[in-house]
């Protein structure tokens, strides 16, 4: 047998992602609030856009998004010709990182950081570095503190996962302005729909500002299309030229695309969201407080519970499977004594709450 190829140094060190659990064995009616997919899942107009595309699967997608970004400019007043599409934002973050970090150089991100980041920097055959945070936050002063002469890109994800806390306005502006200027700045707001705080942005000021910052945005979140894969960017014009050169011709698919305009067409649905996201991160929060666990404040659709010691996290996860509750374990970004719970239905999340009282006894 010949010997295997190697492939370019770095790719090896990679640990693949792991995403969120959806099946127990011998359990039945599963509860999966592991993965941050929206409590409502698609919109009913999502589905029937989709099934009215199925009828021309043979057809290749338009391969340059047209429609779907007019949407998205419309729905968030942005210019369309800096709009770019992605099979998920993660291809979008991975592309960002392929083009503009390589060999030699750095990519920062923070502590807690989402971990496509240190894989995407890998991948590339760069070196990830991660800047400390402060009480699970980015810690903006940590993170140019970190700032060398290498480094090509700074990631941020605001709000951030699986901390669920963010950067204001104010201090992403801060972030920019003591980045050097050709440091890449990516504000990941996968999350940005849920946050309804007032001193909080996206980013696309930022974006509009220079030529150096860039947004993603994600439909796997509030517009509950995780399974579609579609993502989306708001970049510099020559950024966004850089992005349609990389890209696969055909990256987001055409049922992808139908489903996606229905969605950000669906204002009420999108307020009914946001509504039932608000309330239920108050009232997990709380409650958990109640039975004496700790959270961050978090302003996306999830809560992270902090329980101080592993093994109690440990033990809550098994309690809550046993139960037929799927949660995330978070060991992987450095926090093994926490859990991240998505934010499902009522009865999902009333049924969550249930058997954690019952666990801690209150
Ligand atoms: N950024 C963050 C912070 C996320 O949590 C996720 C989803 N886990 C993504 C990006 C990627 O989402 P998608 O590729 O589905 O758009």
């Amino acid at each position: 047998m010949s010997p295997a190829i190697a492939p370019r140094p770095g790719i090896l060190d990679i640990s693949p992602y792991v995403g969120g659990e959806s099946k127990l064995s011998g359990v039945e009616r599963i509860i999966k609030l592991s993965s941050n997919e929206g409590a409502f899942g698609p919109s009913p107009k999502a589905i029937a856009a989709m099934e009215d595309a199925a009828k021309t699967m043979h057809r290749y997608p338009d391969g340059g998004a047209i429609k779907l970004r007019e949407a998205i400019a419309r729905r968030f007043g942005l210019d369309a010709e800096r709009i770019v599409c992605g099979a998920g934002s993660d291809e979008l973050l991975s592309l960002l990182t392929y083009s503009y970090a390589g060999p030699g150089d750095e990519v920062l991100y923070t502590e807690h950081g989402f971990l496509i980041y240190p894989i995407a920097a890998k991948a590339a055959g760069a070196t990830p570095v991660k800047a400390p945070e402060s009480n699970l936050r980015t810690d903006v002063e940590a993170l140019l503190d970190a700032v060398t002469d290498k480094t090509r890109i700074v990631f941020i994800a605001n709000p951030n996962n699986p901390t669920g806390t963010y950067l204001s306005h104010a201090e992403l502006n801060m972030l920019r302005a003591g980045l050097p200027d050709d440091v890449l700045l990516v504000i990941d707001a996968a999350y940005a729909e849920f946050v309804g705080r007032n001193d909080y942005s996206p980013g696309v000021e930022l974006v509009n500002a220079g030529q150096n910052t860039v947004m993603t945005r994600t439909f796997s979140k509030m517009f509950g299309l995780g399974g579609m894969r579609v993502g989306w960017g708001y970049f510099p014009t020559e950024i966004a030229d850089v992005l349609n050169r990389v890209r696969g011709p055909f990256n987001v698919s055409a049922a992808g695309q139908a489903a996606a305009i229905a969605s950000i067409e669906d204002l009420a649905f999108q307020e009914k969201c946001f509504e039932h996201n608000l309330a239920w991160i108050a009232k997990t929060e709380a409650a958990l407080h109640e039975m004496g666990i700790d959270t961050t404040a978090s302003v996306a659709n999830f809560v992270l519970a902090r329980f101080g010691e592993t093994s109690t996290a440990e033990k809550a996860d098994a309690f809550l499977r046993e139960r037929g509750i799927i949660v995330r374990r978070v060991a992987s970004y450095d926090l093994p004594d926490c859990l991240r719970i998505s934010i499902g239905a009522a009865d999902e999340m009333e049924a969550f709450l249930a058997a954690m009282r019952e666990f801690t006894g209150t």
